[in-house]
């Protein structure tokens, strides 16, 4: 039982996911005895539940058990920045949450607009607004470019990329 429980406890550390979960993967009968014997090796193991799975640039680590499944947060690493954060599993699971505040920020700010024959290309919809001499009409442009994805400046259509 000794050599089950550990092989139990290997995958949930290689794997994540529940005890349940890795006896069935493993084949292995969760007797009661079983069940003492991995509480007795390893009292925590419910911390590797939420733990090794990737959604959108999170990357989840192993978290203590909440009360509940909607007060459950889970250490994750951003993917782009190394950071970790204490994010909420059901933004998690839902895909709601797809990478820290920071990195997507940066990634909205990363947008670029470029002229239908690709002549010109600009690093954020301000910079097109400012080079075409719009800058007054910033949002009503950027509202266009977001909703339909081009707008026509001066008879040249501009597109978002
Ligand atoms: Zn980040």
């Amino acid at each position: 039982m000794e050599k089950e429980a550990a092989s139990i406890v290997k995958y949930l550390k290689a794997n994540g996911g529940s005890v349940t979960c890795a006896a069935r993967e493993l084949n292995i009968k969760l007797t009661k005895g079983l069940r003492a014997e991995l509480v007795h090796i390893d009292s925590n193991l419910e911390r590797y539940r939420y733990a090794f799975r990737r959604h959108g640039n999170w990357f989840t680590l192993p978290t203590d058990k909440a009360s509940s499944r909607d007060a459950q947060k889970v250490n994750s690493v951003c993917l782009s920045c190394n950071q970790i954060h204490s994010v909420a599993l059901i933004g998690l699971v839902s895909g709601r949450s797809t990478g820290c505040h920071t990195c997507r920020m940066k990634e909205r700010e990363n947008i670029q607009v470029s002229s239908k024959d690709a002549e010109q290309t600009f690093n954020s919809i301000r910079d097109f607004a400012k080079s075409v001499g719009q800058l007054e009409q910033y949002q009503s442009l950027r509202h266009k470019l977001k909703s339909q994805g081009s707008v026509v400046v001066d008879g040249t259509e501009y597109c978002l990329n």
